[in-house]
């Protein structure tokens, strides 16, 4: 059985970090900053344990 494997995150593809655009206002222009903020899921190691069972 297969009971001890690990998955590439399916939220950040394995990358442990994900791009979120931001928006702010500089001088009353705005801009588009995209940071990377840690995966949630994996907690930005980029794999999770087991396997997410099919929906
Ligand atoms: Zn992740």
């Amino acid at each position: 059985m297969i009971d001890d494997i690990e998955v590439l995150c399916h939220a950040c593809g394995g990358e442990g970090r994900r791009p979120e655009a931001k928006v702010s206002t500089l001088g009353g222009v705005p801009h588009t900053a995209t940071v990377s903020l840690p995966c949630s899921w994996c907690e930005g190691v980029g794999r999770r344990e087991g396997i997410d069972p099919p929906a």
